[in-house]
């Protein structure tokens, strides 16, 4: 029998003997590069893993999560790169957080600021508003956080001050109003200077905003004290230039005519010499350093003492004077002379402004914490518009009344000067043709609690 496909001959009995031995060889030749190329895999995607995790980082560092770090502590160099690449995360980290710091810093000096600051953009866009220019241009920086400078500050002279700083290298400045309807005017001082923008085309704008109402308006009322005070003094010197030219150029004046010249020469001596005090005594009130130390004061004892001063002059027009003080000591501590002159404006103005045949009183009472001081008179009164305005310096209701009876229109200012030098009040009530009544509240520190009653109190005037 001829078989059509015969098998080999070591089919029958298996792997031929010279084939098995190469098998075996072969098998573990095999197995070695299997193995070989498993290792070789498992390594070679091991340091991709590691590549990975690397890029990752770097991926999320670049999105901003700088917290992102490579867990990797191997000696080879992916594991030196981990480190570099976390040492890097740390810098920018550390980088961030002090410009951050410093920035907060820079934000809370800027809003600290008393002057205003403002920032625009080369593109008009507002980038600051402090607090302060907040305050001074009545806006909110949330409200107007990325809007258009010119569409939240609608005034002429800032927006063209803006447009000419831009062109500009050094800082101009300017003074602009603004007017609040029911409130006074406030006056600001713009600096205004060049903000250059790297990579920005046109420059921005910084603006530093001064508000100096405060100052304008000493600036006025100085100006005004000046000029009062030059016409106050001018007026009798020009009097007794007239006068002294009269007598000097009439030699054949009546020796009648001569002494009445003479009488008002010396009336007007006496208003300059009133003016003069009056001025020194304002000084010195508005001076701390020409103010002596605060002592003990025997305040009875001014009193008595201002009233002995009017006594005289008080009987020669008829006014009956009082003085009403509870006995013993009231002592507050303060300057004995500056409180002599408060009392002395306060009632010579009373017998001043007081008809013959009318009364005046001082009054002086513990209450609480305070010695109340009143002055009260059954004078001519003060109409209520005026009310506001008498401790204003050279304020008067009449002048040419005032003038004509010695007085400088400084004597209640004074009055309210002492009255703040010792942290008290001043107030004054009163009716035309009724009288006038000036309360006087100063801070008292020792002393037993008494009050106007414990002493005879005359009828007050109704008002
Ligand atoms: P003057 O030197 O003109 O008296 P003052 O400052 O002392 O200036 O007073 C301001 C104005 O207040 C006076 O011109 C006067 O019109 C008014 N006045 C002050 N005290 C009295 C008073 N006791 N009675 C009426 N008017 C007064």
């Amino acid at each position: 029998m001829v078989l059509l496909n015969p098998r080999p001959p070591w089919c029958a009995a298996g792997v031929p003997p010279a084939a098995s031995a190469l098998s075996g060889d072969a098998l573990f030749l095999l197995a070695g590069v299997c193995l070989a190329g498993f290792l070789l895999w498992r390594t070679a995607s091991r340091r991709n893993g590691r590549i990975r995790r690397i890029r990752e980082t770097l991926e999320d560092m670049s999105h901003g999560l700088l917290r992102s770090r490579v867990y990797d502590s191997s000696p080879d160099e992916i594991g030196e790169l981990a480190r570099a690449v976390n040492a890097l995360g740390t810098f920018v980290e550390e980088q961030i957080d002090h410009s951050c710091n410093e920035s907060r810093k820079l934000g809370s000096i800027i809003d600290g600021m008393i002057e205003g600051v403002l920032a625009v953009s080369g593109t008009d866009k507002l980038l600051l508003l402090n607090a302060a220019a907040e305050r001074m241009l009545g806006l909110r920086s949330e409200a107007v956080a990325g809007c258009y400078f010119w569409q939240v500050l609608r005034i002429p002279a800032v927006l063209e001050l803006v447009e000419f700083c831009r062109t500009r290298e050094a800082p101009m400045t300017r003074e602009i109003t603004l007017a609040s309807p029911g409130q006074r005017d406030r006056i600001l001082e713009v600096h205004a200077s060049k903000l250059e923008f790297e990579g920005s085309t046109r420059p921005g704008a910084v603006l530093v905003l001064h508000d100096i109402s405060t100052l304008r308006r000493l600036e006025t009322a100085r100006k005004d004290f000046v000029a009062n005070a030059s016409h106050e003094l001018k007026t009798p010197l020009m009097a007794l230039r007239g006068f002294l030219e009269t007598i000097r150029t009439d030699g054949d004046m009546p020796e009648e005519t001569r002494n009445r010249f003479l009488e008002r020469m010396s009336g007007n001596c006496d208003r300059l010499d009133a003016l003069v005090d009056s001025l020194l005594q304002l000084t010195r009130m508005e001076s701390p350093e020409a103010q002596g130390p605060f002592r003990p004061v025997d305040f009875g004892k001014v009193a008595e003492e201002s009233h002995r001063g009017f006594r005289e002059e008080a009987e020669k027009k008829g006014i009956d004077l009082e003085l009403m003080i509870p006995p013993g000591d009231l002592e507050i501590p303060g300057d004995e002379e500056a409180l002599r002159c408060m009392l002395d404006n306060l009632l010579s103005n009373a017998v001043r402004y007081t008809d013959p045949g009318g009364w005046v009183r001082l009054s002086a009472s513990e209450e609480g914490d305070f010695l109340t001081v009143t002055v009260e008179d059954s004078g001519i009164g003060i109409p209520p518009e005026h009310l506001p305005r008498i401790f204003e310096r050279f304020f008067r209701v009449d002048p040419a009344r005032s003038r004509g009876l010695g007085g400088s229109g400084l004597g209640l200012s004074i009055v309210k000067h002492v009255a703040d030098l010792h942290g008290g009040t001043v107030d004054c009530e009163s009716r035309p043709g009724e009288g006038s009544r000036f309360l006087v509240r100063l801070p008292r520190t020792s002393g037993r609690n008494r009050t106007a009653s414990d002493c005879v109190q005359p009828k007050r005037p109704e008002m």
